[in-house]
Formats: structure tokens, sequence, C-alpha cells
């Protein structure tokens, strides 16, 4: 039997971010603007350290290396997802990323990026970008050149609760006042399409990649229009998305409605976004408050779920 393996979160500091993580999760922040908790990830950007258990003070890129048995020995020579928390007190860039084939060839053999966010927090009336309306390169470059943003870009309302699967080659930004549990491709290759103009606090501009972006664009997918769930919760579980590089549930659980979930899979990433409580498994309890993260190796037993929160849970 495996035991869990809690991590510890890395923090990125970006222009666009907040405190959010610290008021609302209760994390330990460096000074200034945090954008980014990068709660379950083993890429080299931020590698979480192993908190406890047999693997204490490992990180996880060297356990997924040095312990691929833990992983039910899946191949590849990378964890392959990145669980982040973003704390958007501004709006992001707006952006665009590479499937695996693009990225492979230019961006040094990385990962392409499929990202999906489910909504924690949004302020009323807020929104997010997923989608463009240009049909063709052509149109695209156009646009951008003439600055027509409201026309080029999809803008979508959100609330708290819904749910955005973003394919590679699907144009998008976070808007300031959301707060996001992303599950994405285990990848940093993003490019920047517009970034309203912004300067750094030393006067200048972020790059922007208009080229790549317009290489990689999908212009045959249509933008959504709605983010709310539709898939029914069934004893606490609902499935949000399935795609080729991961799965993603959310699980919710009540005082009177515990929850267990089996664990089949080479290995299953958990995350309290909402509430505490407590999980069981391997017949050891731990605590699971507000913003802990842990991963469920093979092995590792069913996974016994009580108190009152809720969980976003991925898998491959
Ligand atoms: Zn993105």
């Amino acid at each position: 039997m495996n035991e869990l393996i809690f991590v510890q979160p890395v923090f990125h500091g970006k222009l666009w971010g907040g405190r959010r993580l610290e008021t609302d999760f209760g994390y330990e922040l460096p000074e200034g603007p945090v954008g980014e908790c990068w709660a379950i990830s083993a890429h080299p950007n931020g590698d979480c350290h192993i908190a406890g258990g047999p693997w204490d003070g490992y990180t996880l890129s060297q356990l997924w290396t040095e312990h691929r048995e833990l992983f039910g020995n899946v191949e590849g020579d990378q964890f392959p997802l990145l669980i982040k928390i973003l704390d958007a007190q501004d709006d992001l860039s707006i952006q665009v990323h590479p499937d695996d084939a693009y990225a492979y060839e230019h961006e040094n053999g990385s990962l392409g990026k499929r990202e999906c966010w489910y909504i924690l927090d949004a302020r009323e009336g807020g929104d997010i970008v997923v989608g463009q309306r240009a049909a063709n390169r052509e149109e695209f470059a156009r646009m951008v050149d003439e600055g027509r943003w409201d026309d080029l870009l999809n803008r979508v309302p959100i609330a708290k609760g819904d749910f955005f699967q973003i394919d590679p080659g699907t144009v998008h930004a976070i808007l300031g006042g959301t707060l996001v549990l992303e599950t994405q491709q285990s990848s940093d290759v993003t490019y920047r399409v517009y970034d309203f103009d912004r300067r750094q606090p030393d006067g200048t501009l972020r790059e922007l990649h208009i080229q790549q972006a317009q290489d990689v664009v999908d212009f045959d997918v249509k933008a959504p229009e709605s983010g709310s769930v539709t898939t029914p919760e069934v004893d606490g579980v609902t499935h949000l998305v399935e795609t080729p590089n991961y799965a993603v549930d959310r699980v919710v659980v009540r005082t009177d409605a515990p929850v267990t979930i089996a664990q089949p899979w080479p290995f299953l990433n958990v995350s309290v976004v909402e509430g505490s409580g407590t999980v069981e498994a391997g017949g050891k309890t731990f605590d699971l408050p507000k913003g802990t993260h842990f991963v469920a190796p093979v092995e590792s037993g069913d996974l016994a779920f009580a108190g009152d929160m809720e969980l976003v849970i991925s898998h491959l």
C-alpha cells in the first residue's frame, strides 16, 4: 500500500496577481502581488517538495524520476500534469498555447499546453476571454494590426463553479477579479497576443509573440457561450472534462454525505479548494485544511473523504 504524497506549493509573483492566496487560502506568501500557486508541479520552473511521509524532502520531479513505480510506471520523461491556483487581481495577457507537435519542434522538445479552468470565485459581472472570431490567419493578422480587440476576442460571463476547457490553439485570458483552479499539461509555453499595452515597473512592455500565435491558433474551433457545468452530480462527483491529456472531476463532501473515491489510476491529484475535512486511505487518516494538495499514488487504496469541503481531482 502506498502512502498519500502531500506536496508544498511554489508561488510565483506576477504583475497581475494579488494577495488572495494568503487571505483566502492561508498560504505564507512572498511579498508583492502573487498570481500563481503551483500546487502540484514537477516542472523545472516550480518543482514542489514533498512534506511528511516516507518521501519527505524529495521533490516531485525526483520522485517521478527515481520512483516511477509510485506512478504506476507510466512512461514519459516528466510528470505530465501541473495543478495551479491563479489569483488574477488584474487581467492576464491575451494568449494562446501550442500543441505537443508545435511545442516539440519550436520549443526545445517541450510539451504543448492543454489547460482547463474551474472558477473558484468571480467578481459580480465578471467575464473571461475564451476563443476568437477571425475566420483565418489573414483576418486574424488584420484585426490584431488594427487593434480591433473587441471584435476579435470572445468574452464569456463567468460565475463561481463554471468550468472551461482550453485546448491548444484557443485564444484566452483570465480577467481581473477571478480565482481559478487550473489543471494543465506540465508546460510553460505561452504565446502572448496582446497585453493591453501595459508597462512593467521598469517601463518596458512585455514581449508579444504574434507570429507564433498566428501559427498555432485553431481557426476551426467555435468559441463557447457559457462555462456552466451541465453534467449531473452523482454521489458527490461531477465529471468536468475528459481529454487525451487529463480527466478532471469536482467532488463535493458534506458532513451528512461523506464520499469515497476509488483510486484505480497510475496516480490521482487532489486539491481542497473550499472548506476542510479529512481523508482516510490505507488505514491512515490525514487532515485536509483548505488549500491542501496531494497525489494519491498507485495502490494507495480507496480515498474516504469526510467533512465539509469541495475538491478538484484529476488523473491521466
Ligand atoms: Zn493559458
